[in-house]
């Protein structure tokens, strides 16, 4: 069997506590297969890829380079997060396309092609992660790599009338034709990416997801939703009722009603408008006041993106706002925490919530969305509020579904979580289970390698 080389941006170590659902995929994987994990440590040097750190865990061996702080952030902060995400996230008005943050971006790549490069044994086929490293494969290449290479893009693909409005856009996407496989989340994803290959690139369909590049060269595409370990998330849900911090947030509700939100601190994830959705809410249904709260647990990302920053005083000045008109000297509408929380103890307060609320404008998947499922007692369950532009929703179709930018909509759909009957809520929630049992990160893994492995036959994925 041949190994497996695993390449993303980040590395997660051995000794770091992973929270990532794909870090224990990779490391579930690299353990089956043996192999190596290679990335960025993390860590700022004064140049970047001087020498390559290596640690041995059992099959697996990591390793990372440092990178520059002008390469951080030409590539990382710059490229990728100021014009690929927000492009990838339909967001155009807010891509910042700088031409040294792109060169930034190649030269990274070509730095990790170069030091990658000298690891890769004869047999092995390699993993590369998301939409920092796109052309990797192409620079792969030129440098003799023969392997079969796969490419998995975590992120929303947009269609391709929004990606061509990115300077040198052909220069970034072409290299894509240089992976065996391609993976998205969706059909909607794959539709883009064969729509640009097909009418921006000259390339031609063929057969079994085949797309051949104006190049002559023939590559695979396919959808493969990622998804939770389902078994593993149930089991902590379980276990977190007893917790302390459980205890606390149920004392603390005292019989009211909870909505839960989380999410990384993201414009993407649709914030200031599922804030006036719950405004709405009470606003429109005064039975309601005192009697619910929304728990919006939002860690801060990328503070170094001026938008990131930006969207965390918008939502500051909103959570008071709307608090400062409804709350009452025993009841607080918005609980709103700027933290992160363990995996254990989130689990429980999804479970302790009636409604789990998860609004994204776009999102690739949205793990939170199956966490939340996942987590319902069974006999009692909560509901989800999903907006139709998550990935998850292809998948979790027994969820009430919302268009995130209308805010009556939203507001609407809380009123009949709220109020939805038992029976209903168990239908709803076993029909979501059901495709959270057949669709785990297991099954996600080892859909996109045996993809990737078997030339002939792409296994037809659950979406
Ligand atoms: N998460 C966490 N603690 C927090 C907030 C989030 O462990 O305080 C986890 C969450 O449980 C989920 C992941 O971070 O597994 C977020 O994944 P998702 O696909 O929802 O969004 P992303 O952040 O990747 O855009």
């Amino acid at each position: 069997m041949s190994r497996l080389v695993v390449i993303s941006n980040r590395v997660a170590l051995p000794n770091q506590t992973q929270t990532g659902g794909l870090a224990s995929a990779m490391d579930a994987a690299l353990k089956e297969l043996g192999g190596l994990w290679f990335g960025w440590s993390g860590n700022l040097a004064s140049e970047t890829g001087a020498e390559v750190h290596e640690v041995t865990k059992g099959r697996i061996a990591y390793a990372t380079i440092d990178m520059s702080k002008s390469d951080y952030e030409a590539y990382y902060s710059g490229f990728a997060n100021r014009a690929l995400w927000p492009l990838f996230h339909y967001r155009g008005d807010l891509v910042d396309y700088q031409r040294d943050h792109l060169e930034g971006y190649l030269r990274v790549n070509r730095l990790f092609a170069e030091q990658v490069a000298k690891l890769i044994q004869k047999d092995d086929i390699v993993w590369v992660h998301d939409y920092h490293l796109i052309p990797l494969a192409g620079m792969l290449r030129e440098l003799g790599v023969t392997n079969r290479i796969g490419f998995f893009l975590h992120t929303p693909l947009p269609a391709a009338g929004l990606l061509i409005t990115l300077p040198r856009h052909r220069e970034l996407f072409e290299p894509l034709s240089a992976y065996d496989l391609v993976g998205v989340h969706t059909h909607r994803d794959l539709r883009a990416l064969e729509d640009y290959f097909l009418h921006e690139l000259g390339a031609a369909m063929q057969t079994g997801g085949r797309i051949r590049a104006a190049s002559g060269r023939v590559f695979r595409a396919g959808v493969f939703p990622i998804s939770i370990d389902t078994d593993d998330v149930i089991a902590l849900a379980e276990k977190a009722q007893d917790s302390g911090a459980v205890g606390r947030l149920k004392a603390s509700l005292d019989d009211r009603q909870l909505i839960i939100g989380v999410d990384r601190l993201d414009y993407s994830k649709g914030l200031p408008e599922r804030f006036d959705g719950f405004a709405r809410l009470l606003r429109d249904h005064k039975t309601l006041r005192g009697h619910v709260s929304l728990l919006q647990i939002a860690p801060p990302s990328r503070s170094d993106v001026p938008e990131y920053r930006l969207l965390r005083r918008t939502l500051e000045r909103s959570a008071g706002h709307i608090n400062g008109q409804y709350a009452e000297p025993d009841w607080v509408p918005i609980r709103y925490v700027n933290k992160s929380f363990a995996h254990t103890v989130l689990a429980g307060y999804y479970r302790t919530a009636k409604v789990g609320l998860v609004t994204p404008l776009r999102d690739g998947m949205n793990l939170v969305a199956k966490e939340y499922v996942a987590c319902q007692d069974r006999d009692d369950p909560g509901v989800l509020v999903l907006s139709r532009f998550a990935g998850a929703a292809q998948e979790l179709d027994a969820a009430l579904f919302v268009n995130p930018a209308d805010i009556d909509e939203v507001s609407g759909a809380l009123a009949q979580a709220l109020a939805m009957p038992l029976k209903e809520r168990q239908r709803r929630h076993r029909a979501m289970m059901h495709a959270l049992e057949a669709n785990t990160i297991t099954t996600w893994r080892t859909a996109f390698l045996d993809a990737l492995r078997h030339k002939e036959a792409m296994r037809p994925v659950v979406a």
